[in-house]
């Protein structure tokens, strides 16, 4: 039996598609087939990439794929974009 490569106490009966881990179901994402690790480090958008920022919007963690500087070290990603900017240039013209 080989335990949990996370809590290092309760068996290890899943595996992480992207590390390999073996680990508990406790230490498991099931949705994403990802380990707690894994998926708390992931772009919450495209859930692929690993996460660089974090949002100034909805606070999600973001790749730099999915996300725009928009101001110097302050992230939108591409959910809150269209929205922060209607914000920003409300007099703008038809973009
Ligand atoms: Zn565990
Ligand atoms: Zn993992
Ligand atoms: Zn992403
Ligand atoms: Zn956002």
């Amino acid at each position: 039996m080989s335990v949990c490569e996370i809590c290092l106490e309760k068996q290890g009966t899943l595996r992480c598609i992207k590390c390999g881990r073996l680990v508990c179901k406790e230490d498991f994402d099931r949705k994403k087939n990802l380990c707690k690790i894994c998926s708390s480090t992931l772009c919450s958008i495209c859930k692929t990439n690993l996460a660089i920022a974090l949002c100034e919007k909805c606070e999600k963690q973001v790749c730099e794929y999915c996300c725009e500087e928009v101001d110097e070290h302050i992230y939108i990603c591409k959910n809150c974009l269209k929205s922060y900017q209607i914000d920003n240039y409300k007099s703008a013209n038809d973009y």
